[in-house]
Order: C-alpha cells, then structure tokens, then sequence
C-alpha cells in the first residue's frame, strides 16, 4: 500500500507510526512545505522517502494533516490528481468550510471527512506519538458522500488504530468543537496572557506555576499557526461560546465585589461534576 501524508507533524506523523504497525507493506511518501520536517519525518522512520503531489496518481491512500485553511485548497488539488480507487482523508480540526469547497467536486465520493479527538500543545514530526489515537473518538463528517467501499475500509482502519467512530454533521461538528475545545484554547491562551500581563516577575511564574498555572496553561503552549485558521473558520460558534464565558467571568468578579461567596460556593460546586463527566460516570 502507498499512503501519501501531506503535512507531517504531529498528526500526520502519529498516524504514520500507527499505520505502520498495521500494515506490512506499507510505503509511506510525505510531503511537507517544511524541508527540515521532511529530513526529520525520514531519520524517525515516519516516512520512507519525500514524495511530490505530481506523483499522487500512485496513492492508494492520502491523509491530509496540514492547517485548516490550507486544506481547503489542498483537499481539491489532491482529488484533482488521484486515480479512481485513492481514498483522501483529512484530519482538520474545523469541517463545514471544507465539506462545503468540495460539495461538488467530481471526486468527492473519494474523500472522507475525519477529525481524530486526540492530540498535544507540540507540532512538527518530533512531536508524533506511536498509540495517539488509543480509546479516542474519530468523527466523521457526511459519510454518506464518501464510496462504501472506501468508507468500510477507513471504518476498519480506524477501529483497529483502538478509534471509535461518531458521525456527526460538520456544522454539529464545528459547534461541538467550539464549545467543549476551541473555547478551552482561547481561555488558555488568555490566561497566560493575562499572567504574563499582570505578574512581570519571570520567576515568580515560575516558582509559582505548580498551583494550578502550569496544568490550565498547558494549551497556551499551542501552534499559533494551527490556531489562527481554526478560531478564523469557527468565528461563529466560538463568539456564541466567549459570550457565554466572558458573562461568566463577569458574574463571578460581581459576586467578589460584592461579597457573594455562597453564590461562589454554588457556582464551583455545581461545576463540580465534570469530575464524574470527565471519569465517564453518567450523572442523575
Ligand atoms: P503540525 O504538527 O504543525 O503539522 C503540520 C505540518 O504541515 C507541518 O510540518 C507544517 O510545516 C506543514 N505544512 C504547513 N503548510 C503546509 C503546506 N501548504 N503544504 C504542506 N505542508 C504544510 O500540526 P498538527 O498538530 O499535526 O495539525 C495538523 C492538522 O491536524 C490541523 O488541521 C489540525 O487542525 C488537525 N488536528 C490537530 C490536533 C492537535 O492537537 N494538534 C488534533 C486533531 C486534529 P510548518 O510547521 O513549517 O508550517
């Protein structure tokens, strides 16, 4: 099998060490506008060798792993070069914008939209993980639109990377997203902002961070290239979720002025229950 990834970073390189695993025969050909990516991906083993997207008529399968924005482009280019049996998949963390650019492309039956829930705050081929995608959802999007054939194979595939599959609508898809992920990033990156803002002593950040900093901080250490584009193509939804957090935040600074801790007590303790969430456990 020749699998083509284009864009080998994190994603792109943790599914390459997984399809690895599975697959015997496998020849993997990445493509990457980074050339120090390139030479990396092939010292770890990621990839066999570099590939070009003139020679994408001999893929049997492509994994599309680059920014959101750019894969609205690539997407259609790629389909452009495939032969009939190719199956594309991409990994992006928005899906309406690009399932509408390929709404009518002649090969849309070849391409599935795939988002696997799972990942880190680091990028680039040094930051792939052998088992990333263990216990964790892929979502995919309009499966109907994609051949049975190539569906029921990348169904397989994902099922015994240790995934389990949702099917979701892309504009479901981009709410959920916005309200339970993209909103964690932004109240992440503007945290740290705030600290670096507010506390100018490096070493007290530092020193201090083991209290709770360090751990909510963690997504503020995210590619602001792999940011912008989704926070840019999930405006709608994500502004519907800061309204809801910025009311949030305002109704918990009214309650320290005013000296309304029981209604501070009742605000924590009820959020409380993302612990039995979080753990799976359903709540009554
Ligand atoms: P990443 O580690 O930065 O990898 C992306 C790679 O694509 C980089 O090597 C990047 O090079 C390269 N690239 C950028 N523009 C390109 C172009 N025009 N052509 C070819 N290669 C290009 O990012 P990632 O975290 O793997 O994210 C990739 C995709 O997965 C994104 O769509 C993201 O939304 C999605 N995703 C991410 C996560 C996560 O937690 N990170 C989880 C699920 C899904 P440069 O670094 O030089 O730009």
């Amino acid at each position: 099998m020749k699998l083509f990834i284009i864009g080998i970073g994190l994603i792109g390189g943790s599914m390459a060490k997984d399809l690895r695993k599975l697959f015997a025969d496998i020849e993997i050909l990445g493509i990457d506008s980074n050339p120090d990516h390139i030479k990396q991906a092939i010292k770890l083993g990621l990839i066999d060798a570099e590939g070009t997207m003139d020679k994408l008529i001999e893929a049997d399968r492509v994994i599309v792993s680059v920014p959101v924005k750019i894969a609205i482009q690539l997407v259609s280019q790629i389909l452009d070069k495939i032969n009939q049996n190719t199956l594309v998949w991409d990994v992006g963390s928005t899906k309406n914008i690009l399932c509408k650019a390929l709404e009518s492309h002649p090969r849309r039956d070849q391409f599935l939209a795939a988002h696997p829930i799972a990942g880190t705050e680091f990028s680039g081929p040094n930051a792939a993980i052998e088992g990333l995608f263990e216990g964790k959802p892929q979502i995919l999007c309009e499966t109907e639109k994609t051949r049975p054939d190539l569906l029921a194979w990348a169904e397989e595939t994902f099922s015994k990377m240790g995934m389990y599959l949702r099917m979701m609508k892309p504009k479901s898809h981009d709410k959920h997203m916005a309200y339970v992920s993209h909103l964690s990033h932004v109240s992440s990156f503007m945290l740290g902002k705030t600290v670096l803002e507010i506390e100018n002593d490096e070493q007290n950040i530092f020193d201090l961070a083991g209290s709770g900093f360090e751990s909510t901080v963690r997504l503020a250490k995210s590619s602001p290239d792999m940011w912008t584009p989704i926070f840019e193509q999930n405006k709608k939804y994500l502004t519907e979720s800061l309204n809801a957090y910025i009311e949030n935040l305002n109704q918990f600074k009214q309650a320290i002025e005013t000296d309304d801790f029981k209604s501070l007590y009742e605000q924590m303790k009820n959020t409380n229950q993302l612990t039995q969430i979080l753990n799976g456990i359903k709540i009554k």
